[in-house]
């Protein structure tokens, strides 16, 4: 034990556990209470007849200048993904197309008069003012009907599973949107970005965790020895005379306190003004279907995966080639394919039994690929309340929330609820949050 902690960390999902890691790299001490017996959270790999199944969190890009700091710190097994993982493809109008980089202009994904429109980008005005629109609309917007409604579709499958209407450009792609808020144009804003980035920097590259997402998360525990706890449910998180009092299986106490749960977990522990606030966050339930066989039965191509596009005539969302580009996700001469269901995209369908979902998934996964399949392994993770969904309003509700904070000093918020949902957003997040914690007198 080494004294009174300066930061309680309630929950260990990976938000947790990179501001938890993150404090303690800066010479901080963390204490993380997490209600379930093992760290990881939602990224509890399933690990089973040698397949490796991620249900939440597979892949992320490194470098990061936040997230690989991190993980040095606590020596990660992390690894490069195998190099197709480059490949990507679509699936639209029943024909399956690959994507490759600036080459993508050359597939008949979008027709002649849609890549003329997408040509036209650079000199589409911006708004005068800063706006919360809808993904669909933005990109509409920027890269004309065709192209925009296509590319909103595939971004909100791929990260959202969310639906392109409802969600926020700019709460949910920030990045996408800031070029054109610097540049006027998404093309001016990347041709920018390349000629300014250093020779030197490298290119970030996919990586994933080579003994899965729940042993990196047990590895980010492990230096904290005593400080993490598991099986510790915290019930309330109150305001003391000098700072917070976290209680649950006993009582513990710190100058600080960073609750990273969702929104709606939160808001049953914190103190009253939060509760409505966070009960107006939207999630949306998701199913992740696994399918794994010899190799012989499951005809998968090298790459990455697969999004479906706006007019696929499917309910699958993605379908990702696990054991092509990740090593170690299948038996040797097996095969692992991942699709991902449901989300605000297409919620009905989750009322399928799980039997139905993966004859369904067999079936999808076969028309995407032209193939027979006949898995001999399969699972299906359902989560819930599921992937938060930013839609537009998302970045009043956060200001709204900092408002509240505020009358609270020490209590902050972390997680996949608020400020990105990937693991490179909550290591940005993480490093901003150990600063203030740290800073603060
Ligand atoms: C299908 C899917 C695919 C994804 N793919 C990717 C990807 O490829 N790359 C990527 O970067 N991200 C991906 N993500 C997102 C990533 O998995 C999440 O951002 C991340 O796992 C969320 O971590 P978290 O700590 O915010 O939340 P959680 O994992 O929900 O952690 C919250 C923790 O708090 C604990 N808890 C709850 N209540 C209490 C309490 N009262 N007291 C104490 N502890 C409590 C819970 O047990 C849990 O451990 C994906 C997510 C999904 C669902």
């Amino acid at each position: 034990m080494k004294g009174h902690p300066d930061v309680i960390v309630v929950g260990a999902g990976l938000g947790g556990l990179l501001v938890a890691s993150e404090v303690a790299r800066r010479g901080g001490h963390p204490l993380v209470l997490e209600a379930g017996p093992v760290p990881g959270g939602v990224a509890a790999t399933v690990h089973d007849e040698n397949y490796l199944l991620e249900p939440a969190a597979g892949s992320f890009l490194l470098p990061h200048p936040h997230l690989t700091p991190i993980l040095e710190s606590v020596g990660a097994s992390v690894v490069p993904a195998e190099p197709v993982a480059h490949r990507r493809f679509v699936y639209d109008r029943g024909e399956l197309f690959e994507l490759a980089g600036p080459t993508s202009l050359t597939t008949r994904l979008v027709s002649g008069r849609g890549k003329l429109r997408l040509l036209r980008e650079p000199w589409v005005r911006s708004p005068a003012t800063v706006i919360d629109e809808p993904l669909q609309s933005f990109l509409e917007r920027r890269l004309g009907p065709e192209a925009g409604r296509t590319g909103a579709t595939l971004m909100a499958h791929g990260v959202f599973a969310g639906d392109p209407d409802r969600l926020s450009a700019r709460a949910a792609f920030p990045a996408i949107v800031a070029l054109e808020d610097a540049d006027g144009s998404l093309v001016r804003g990347v041709l920018a970005r390349r000629r300014t980035r250093s020779k030197d920097t490298p290119r970030a590259r996919v990586h994933t965790a080579l003994n899965g997402m729940d042993g990196l998360a047990a590895e980010l525990a492990a230096p904290l020895g005593d400080d993490f706890r598991p099986d510790w449910p915290v019930e309330s998180v109150q305001h003391d005379g000098s700072g917070w009092t976290v209680t649950g299986r006993g009582e513990e106490h710190a100058p600080a306190v960073i609750v990273a749960l969702a929104p709606a977990e939160a808001a049953r522990i914190l103190p009253g003004p939060f509760a409505p606030l966070l009960n107006e966050a939207h999630a949306a339930p998701v199913a992740v279907v696994g399918l794994g066989g010899p190799e012989a039965h499951m005809q998968v191509p090298s790459g990455f995966g697969v999004l479906t596009g706006p007019d696929a005539g499917l309910h699958i969302l993605g379908l990702l080639f696990e054991s092509s580009y990740a090593a170690g996700r299948a038996p040797d001469h097996h095969r692992l394919l991942k699709g991902i269901y449901g989300g605000d995209a297409d919620p009905a369908v989750l009322a399928l039994a799980d039997d139905d979902l993966v004859a369904l998934a067999i079936e999808e996964a076969g028309r995407i690929l032209g193939v027979s399949l006949r898995p001999s392994w399969t699972r299906v993770i359902r989560h819930s309340p599921g992937i938060p969904q930013y839609h537009v309003g998302h970045a009043a509700w956060l200001d709204r929330l900092d408002h509240v904070a505020a009358e609270f000093p020490g209590l902050h918020l972390a997680g996949w609820g608020y400020r990105g949902m990937g693991v490179t957003s909550l290591a940005q997040h993480a490093s901003a949050l150990a600063e203030r914690v740290l800073a603060a007198p």
